[in-house]
């Protein structure tokens, strides 16, 4: 049976005003997240993957910055028209967030106990004692071992991972129909970082909560997502299934990000690749392509126009100029 799409971005805009100009962050964005899916959304640094996760949640800090086109439908609503006070009903009780660093989420002066218990007492009017008594539950089922105990001590009496335990723990309280997790398990190191990642996929499941991951690591996307969005400059420029994707990248930039996975069996003296060049700066980006100066492939009409996202297969879309067969009515020639 096919799963229900439960949100649907459409070309979504987040521009910033800075002194130098108009910071096009997020530009023309579209997705579709179905019920139980884990999406992840990778590219490397102010790609812009933040951003979009943060205009979702309407948290964008306004001014400078601003949604300034787009939908994001959630429910039969459009998020970024809804008011605050709805908004923040929605927020951590449809719709939770996580992110890298659970130390800088928590309150250091507070025990677990009076953080986890607010988030019941808000979103579920539930009683002190039942919110108390919740609160166990939902660090028992993020594997904290005593959490009768546990859940009265203080955040740095927990490990890095424990820590991110209880970020899980508080953010699926409600179980929301959406988690959004930013880099989840870039602060810790690979094995407990695997159990993270284990934990997410296991709750998303017995909760019914699809995944927004937000990453730079490929390893993580392999390990966890079933579809996958790459962004470059601000847009998604390749969306697939996450096996298809390793296996026949079609963009450009994601031939280039998974041709610069160290491999096994290489020799110590072989060069590891990267891509040449340096991402682009996104304040006022040209309307082309804006990774033809890193592009092997470039063509004069990659220069001057925008390609659309085009279907390539069931599932995927990629935008590049290589698969429309428009790019014929201009004189292509390579790029100097
Ligand atoms: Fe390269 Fe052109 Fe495709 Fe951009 S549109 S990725 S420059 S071939």
């Amino acid at each position: 049976m096919k799963d229900e799409t439960i949100l649907r971005v459409k070309g979504l805009q987040t521009h910033f005003k800075t002194d130098d100009g108009i910071v096009q962050a997020v530009e023309d964005v579209s997705f579709e997240l179905a019920e139980k899916e884990t999406l992840g959304i990778v590219g490397e640094s102010g790609s812009g993957k933040s951003v979009t996760n943060l205009s979702l949640m309407k948290l964008i800090p306004s001014p400078p910055g601003k949604i300034v086109g787009g939908e994001v439908l959630f429910e039969g609503e459009d998020l970024v028209h809804v008011p605050e006070n709805q908004m923040r009903r929605i927020r951590g009780n449809k719709i939770s967030m996580i992110f890298q660093d659970p130390m800088t989420c928590l309150n250091p002066f507070l025990r677990i106990s009076t953080q986890m218990i607010e988030v019941f007492m808000l979103h579920q009017n539930m009683d002190k004692k039942r919110a108390h008594q919740e609160s166990i539950e939902m660090l028992k089922l993020v594997g904290i071992p005593k959490p009768e105990k546990r859940v009265d001590d203080y955040p740095h009496q927990f490990s890095g991972g424990m820590r991110q335990r209880v970020m899980i723990a508080m953010a699926l309280s409600c179980k929301p129909k959406i988690l959004i997790a930013d880099e989840p398990s870039t602060a810790l190191d690979v094995t407990i970082q695997a159990q993270i990642l284990e934990l997410m996929k296991e709750l998303s499941a017995k909760l019914n909560t699809a995944i927004i991951m937000i990453t730079h690591d490929l390893g993580v996307v392999a390990g966890i997502c079933d579809n996958v969005c790459v962004m470059y400059a601000g847009t998604i420029v390749e969306k697939a299934p996450t096996e298809e994707l390793y296996k026949t990248p079609k963009h450009p930039y994601t031939q280039g990000l998974l041709n610069s996975i160290p491999k096994l069996g290489k020799r110590r003296e072989d060069k590891l690749y990267s891509i040449e060049g340096q991402p682009p700066n996104l304040i006022n980006l040209p309307d082309c392509c804006s990774f033809y100066p890193r592009c092997e492939f470039a063509m004069e009409i990659c220069t001057k126009k925008m390609p659309e996202a085009i279907p390539v297969g069931e599932k995927r879309e990629v935008k590049c100029w290589l698969y429309h067969e428009k790019k014929e009515v201009f004189r292509d020639s390579p790029v100097a």
